[in-house]
């Protein structure tokens, strides 16, 4: 079994919903699932846009890593997500990434793992601390952990009150 560290986003049309909705999909596809505490955060980039609620998910799979990206982006399709008419680094209804895929390296076009600029980012490793502190990313050799305290995005990141109720 693998151990498998998702992050997701959402900064349109009910972000909780659309976050709760995957976690769920994902816990129906792959069995137990762990989610984090829920995150505002700052977009990245310049387009004037909404805040972003983000979270992580991690679970175990016997699946290999391109057939749970696949199942991934097919579940941002189902959240009626088009790539042909969106804006890089634009509003999304739901975002998917592959963090890190127990300890794989992979560097193809449609599957980079560990993610290449998770490390930079302040908004996928905060929610990451709450359920996979300990996790070792096989590039650095860091934990999580180790790679949140030495992060220097300024960028900001505010725990929500609201829990995803795990029905
Ligand atoms: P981003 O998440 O960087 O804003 P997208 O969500 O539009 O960008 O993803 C674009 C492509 O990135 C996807 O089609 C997918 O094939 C590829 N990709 C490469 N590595 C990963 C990964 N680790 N997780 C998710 N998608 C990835
Ligand atoms: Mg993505």
């Amino acid at each position: 079994m693998t151990q498998v560290l998702v992050s997701v986003g959402s900064n349109q049309n009910d972000p909780q919903k659309q976050i709760q909705t995957a976690f769920m999909a994902i816990r129906d596809q792959f069995g137990r699932a762990q989610i984090s505490k829920l995150y505002l955060t700052e977009p990245v980039g310049i387009i004037p846009q909404n805040e972003f609620i983000n979270a992580a998910i991690s679970f175990k799979t016997q699946s290999n890593s391109s057939e749970v990206l696949a199942y991934l982006m097919q579940l941002e399709v189902r959240a009626g997500r088009d790539r042909s008419t969106e804006v890089h680094h634009g509003p999304r209804n739901l975002d998917l990434d592959i963090i890190l895929f127990g300890d794989e390296i992979h560097d193809d076009a449609e599957l980079q793992v560990p993610h290449p600029r998770f490390r930079e980012r302040r908004f996928v490793l905060e929610p990451l601390l709450d359920i996979a502190a300990d996790q070792i990313d096989p590039v650095s050799k860091q934990s999580i952990s180790q790679l949140f305290h030495v992060c220097s995005d300024t960028s900001w990141v505010r725990k929500m009150d609201e829990e995803l109720l795990a029905v």
